[in-house]
C-alpha cells in the first residue's frame, strides 16, 4: 500500500494539503468540504477563509 504524501512543495515552501484535527491530534485529518473543514471524530469545524465573501 502506497503512503500518500501529506505535504506538497510549491516553489521553495511546503504547503500542508490536509489539515489535522487540533483536538484529536496528528493522524486525524479534517474532512474537506466546500467551505469548511470538519473532523468526523470530535465534530471540530474550521471554516475556510477568515473573511467571508460579501455579495454585492
Ligand atoms: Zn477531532
Amino acid at each position: 500500500m502506497q503512503k500518500r504524501e501529506v505535504y506538497k512543495v510549491e516553489g521553495d515552501k511546503i504547503v500542508r494539503v490536509r489539515r489535522t484535527c487540533p483536538k484529536c491530534g496528528d493522524g486525524v485529518f479534517l474532512g474537506d468540504h466546500k467551505d469548511r473543514l470538519s473532523c468526523g471524530g470530535c465534530g471540530y469545524t474550521e471554516f475556510k477563509g477568515k473573511v467571508p465573501e460579501k455579495k454585492p
